[in-house]
């Protein structure tokens, strides 16, 4: 029996019921959570990104036609100043003042304004304080414009003053379509100029987005660090697709290892470029944020999910839990008291507690009842001889002292020749009575077979079993008994350890001193020698 129910009693290193469905829901809902950070990650991703590359490409396409239609004014105003100074005397030194000064204070387009002839003498300078009038032209980019005869615009270049300068011109021609020289404006692109004004001196934005304008060779002309005004940048991969006439957005690695995203255009009129670029950082931290924002909002549902998932696991495992338990207990001989069985929610579970409750009942009343049979007399109701034997067994073993009275009803057989096998029956229930109300509560009277039955009197003395025997002869002899005719018994008594050493042994000198009581007339009780 321990073995059939031992299948059923959990093992400590067994996975409990409990433990598998939490296990089953965590791992599935770790999952399900893994799938949606990575896929939210990767569209949130791909959404910053292209929000971020079509914002710069937008500004940066904005800037540009700013600077082209700056470019157009700027040029259309040097035309037109340029149109009033041939149309009069270049000699004129203070009406070609005059003019430029109008033209650089009303449009603050220019740093400075410088008016040549066609010989190379510049007839006028606007401010004065730049102090060529009257000097002959040195620099590459205006003898360039001088020759050229057309307008112009000149890559970036340090002046005779040590100004990094931009330069523009616009040719001058008489009313005889003759050329006169030019009329050239310039940008001081380290101090404050038009550009600045427009866009702000400090275009550094508080999540490390800035813009840049490259000249048609690549060098910087506007950049928020003042220090790379006039470096060449052309290395870049940005600055080489918008000088090459591209407008779009590309990831690019500037000289400093970041890494931006960058939006580009070209800006028609001078053939420059505008660069406009975020950091890639400030997309991965807005990434990370959100991330971390659902990260939060799912732990909670995670975590309510999980304490469920255990609760339930353990209501749901209990009652197998109680059954395996019950089950044990009942193996290992313990009694049970079955208690009124709960209803269970879950069906299976309800119907196997239901079903092994009764079933587990049903077997321990059967063992029970096998093990009374087991342990009686049917006739008498007294304890039978195979009880009788190993409780002996057991108390000689403990070296327990005891008295051994063996007793047997003299003449039985001519009772039941005379009257009757089921009358001799009531005589031996009737001595079965009358011996279980002459011993004492802790003595254990049996039915060793036939009309022979015995007593065993714990912790007995001889001359105490010798009192308790004699009780039982006087009683039997004199109490009235169902066949109403004197039946009487004899008595042999033993006593361990004094009379033998062993259960068997002591038995039969007890039995031995039955015989002499038969032997020396009956209804008598006699002890071993
Ligand atoms: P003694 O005085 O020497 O003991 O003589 P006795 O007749 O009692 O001796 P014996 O052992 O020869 O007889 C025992 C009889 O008990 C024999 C048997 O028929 C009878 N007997 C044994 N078991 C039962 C039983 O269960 N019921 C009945 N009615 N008689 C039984
Ligand atoms: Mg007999
Ligand atoms: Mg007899």
């Amino acid at each position: 029996m321990s073995g059939l129910f031992g299948i059923c009693i959990a093992k400590k290193n067994k996975i409990s019921l409990a433990t598998l469905l939490t296990g089953l829901v965590s791992l599935s809902v770790a999952l399900t959570l893994t799938i949606l950070l990575l896929a939210s990650y990767q569209s949130n991703k791909q959404s910053l990104f292209e929000t971020t590359f079509a914002l710069n490409h937008s500004a940066a396409t904005k800037m540009s036609h700013s600077i082209d239609s700056l470019f157009q004014s700027m040029r259309s105003g040097l035309a037109y100043t340029g149109t009033r100074i041939s149309a009069g005397d270049l000699s004129d030194a203070q009406e070609i003042q005059k003019q430029l000064e109008s033209l650089r204070l009303g449009s603050h387009y220019f740093n400075s304004i410088a008016v040549v002839d066609e010989t190379g003498l510049v007839r006028g300078v606007d401010p004065p304080s730049v102090g060529t009038t009257g000097l002959y032209i040195v620099t590459e980019a205006a003898k360039e414009a001088l020759a050229l005869k057309k307008p112009y615009i000149s890559k970036p270049y340090t002046s005779a003053t040590g100004r990094l300068i931009v330069f523009m011109s616009e040719p001058l021609y008489d009313k005889d379509g003759i050329y006169r020289g030019y009329i050239g404006g310039s940008l001081y692109l380290q101090e404050n100029n038009i550009l600045n004004m427009m866009f702000g001196m400090h275009n550094f934005n508080s999540d490390g987005s800035y813009f840049y304008v490259v000249s048609s060779n690549g060098h910087l002309l506007f950049h928020p660090d003042k220090s790379r005004i006039g470096t060449d940048g052309s290395a870049n991969q940005v600055v080489q697709k918008v000088l090459r006439g591209a407008s779009g957005h590309d990831e690019v690695t500037n000289s400093q290892g970041i890494t931006y995203l960058a939006g580009y255009s070209p800006v028609l009129e001078n053939g420059w470029g505008v660069v406009v670029q975020s950091p890639i950082s400030v997309v991965y931290d807005e990434l990370n944020r959100n991330i971390r924002a659902i990260l939060f909002y799912t732990l909670v549902p995670f975590v309510v999910l999980m304490i469920a998932a255990i609760w339930l696991a353990r209501r749901l495992a209990r009652p197998f839990v109680a059954l395996a338990n019950l089950a044990g207990r009942l193996s290992k001989g313990e009694r049970v008291v079955f208690p009124n069985v709960k209803r269970h929610w879950n069906r299976e579970a309800d119907l196997l507690t239901q079903t092994i409750t009764i079933a587990l009942s049903d077997l321990q009343k059967q063992t029970e009842q096998l093990t009374h049979a087991a342990m009686t007399d049917s006739l008498t109701g007294l304890t039978n001889r195979r009880t009788f034997e190993s409780i002996m067994a057991q108390w000689t073993e403990e070296k327990y002292p005891f008295a051994l009275i063996v007793m047997d009803i003299d003449r039985f057989k001519s009772i039941n020749d005379t009257y009757g096998h089921q009358a001799g029956d009531e005589v031996l229930k009737h001595l079965a009575r009358v011996v279980t109300s002459s011993v004492g509560p802790h003595d254990i009277c049996c039915r060793y077979g036939g009309e022979e039955f015995v007593v065993l009197l714990p912790l007995a003395t001889v001359p105490e079993a010798l009192i308790t025997a004699e009780r039982i002869r006087a009683a039997f002899e004199t109490r009235e008994n169902p066949l109403g005719i004197p039946i009487t018994v004899s008595s042999g008594i033993a006593h361990y350890p004094s009379h033998a050493p062993s259960a068997e042994m002591l038995f039969q000198r007890a039995d031995h001193a039955l015989y002499r009581a038969k032997e020396a007339g009956k209804n008598r009780t006699i002890v071993a020698d």
